[in-house]
């Protein structure tokens, strides 16, 4: 393989931590969000993994996500798909039996047309704005399209399969908009039952509220982050606080490795100068492959930090597009080649996501979303095409280009 860099995916951590979130909500089903190509471990080898750790549902934003998680032949759990714009291939996601999201009565009305075209039943869970002010019907709005969506019921072009909402506060249990948004949330479940719905899924826990709000977990939870060993609430604990896991490690090899003299700048606008004689090594990676430039290093600290041997760096100056910098010291032993690791499980004293999520003034949703597809992937633990449990396979359609 040609690219100096790779994400190890251990899909064992993803299919664990599934298991461990099961545990935390031992009377709901977990829907496993995979969305942004599973939070960039790769939309099927971590579909796959889920579903070996227990998990009988999946969640894509994009519509587009789970329709290539059907035919990639990911046949056996439900998927649900929430974002969607008018014109969307709604047909073909009913035929390929996925549950789709409805946040408003034009889309209600777009998928009453898709389903009757594709002469089935379309299952349905309607979207509650209980204050997260994103997307969803609002109270009124609900209360408005439920005998329209009672009506196409009972002709079976959809069926009221679930109501469900989003948190604004879930990584805070204790703010009062919690217990605000479940109250709406349950008046919305009383309005749309007593209407007639028999509804077969309620949902409204993310990981965070998976992990420290058991009150919202009704009969699905829906974690993302938490599926992939990070912590979305890393004030309250950290992943081995909550059973978890990080399953991606990020590593490269020290493209170059060079002695330079005391007072030598380093990387654009000198924004790092060497204060001793010392040996610099590149690190291949740069923001076009995903390392944010927020995680530089300034004159007043260190950039993000980065594992040689048994030491922990921080980049030297600026992050480039394709590299960055490392000071190794003066007396560095290091060659090129050698591997670095930028995050990975944080068991042995590396660093992490959320330690590069600090160091960016960023959440680690955004370290491990962002990082980009021409960085290579690279399995272990399971067989990413089955979610069997394996040895190392590599992934051979990712990075190849480069
Ligand atoms: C992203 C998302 C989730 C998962 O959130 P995490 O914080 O990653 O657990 C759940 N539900 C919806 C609607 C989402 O958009």
């Amino acid at each position: 393989m040609s690219f100096p860099a790779r994400a190890v995916v251990d899909l064992s951590a993803i299919a664990s931590n599934v298991r461990s979130l099961r545990a935390h909500a031992p009377t709901a089903q977990v829907l496993a969000v995979v969305k942004a190509d599973a939070y960039g471990h790769g939309l099927v080898p971590a579909a796959r993994a889920a579903v070996a750790g227990g998990a009988t549902w999946l969640g894509t934003a994009q519509l587009g996500e789970a329709i290539a998680l059907r035919t990639a032949g990911v046949t056996e759990p439900r998927v649900l798909t929430w974002l969607y714009a008018p014109g969307a291939p709604l047909a073909r996601a009913i035929e390929l039996d996925v549950d789709l999201a409805v946040s408003s009565a034009s889309a209600l009305t777009e998928v009453v047309a898709a389903a009757r075209l594709v002469g089935r039943t379309a299952r349905v869970h309607l979207k509650v704005d209980t204050g997260l002010g994103r997307n969803g019907l609002t109270p009124v709005d609900l209360a408005d399209l439920l005998p329209a969506a009672l009506r196409v019921q009972a002709e079976e072009a959809v069926a009221l399969v679930g109501i469900w909402s989003h948190l604004a506060f879930a990584d805070e249990p204790e703010h009062a908009t919690v217990r605000a948004q479940h109250e709406v949330f349950a008046d919305a479940v009383r309005l749309a039952e007593s209407a007639g719905a028999r509804l077969e899924v309620r949902h409204l826990a993310n990981s965070a509220a998976t992990l420290t709000s058991p009150q919202v977990h009704y009969d699905l939870v829906r974690p993302g982050l938490a599926v992939y060993g990070l912590s979305p609430l890393p004030q309250l604990g950290g992943p081995e606080d909550f059973g978890l896991v990080p399953a991606m490690t990020l590593e490269a090899e020290l493209a170059t490795v060079k002695r330079v003299p005391a007072g030598h700048g380093v990387s654009y606008a000198h924004q790092y100068v060497t204060p001793v004689d010392t040996v610099l090594g590149v690190v291949p990676l740069g923001y076009a492959d995903g390392i944010p430039r927020h995680a530089s290093g300034r004159p007043d600290r260190m950039g993000a930090p980065m594992r040689v041997g048994d030491r922990t760096l921080g980049i030297a100056g600026r992050v480039c597009m394709d590299q960055v910098v490392l000071d190794l010291g003066p007396d560095a032993s290091e060659q090129a080649g050698d591997r670095v690791e930028l995050f990975g499980t944080g068991l042995e004293g590396g660093p992490t996501a959320q330690d590069w999520a600090l160091a960016a003034d960023t959440i680690s949703y955004e370290i491990v979303s962002r990082l980009s597809t021409s960085v290579p992937r690279e399995y272990v633990g399971l067989d990413p095409q089955t979610g069997a449990v394996v040895g190392q396979v590599e992934d051979v359609t990712a990075g190849d280009a480069r």
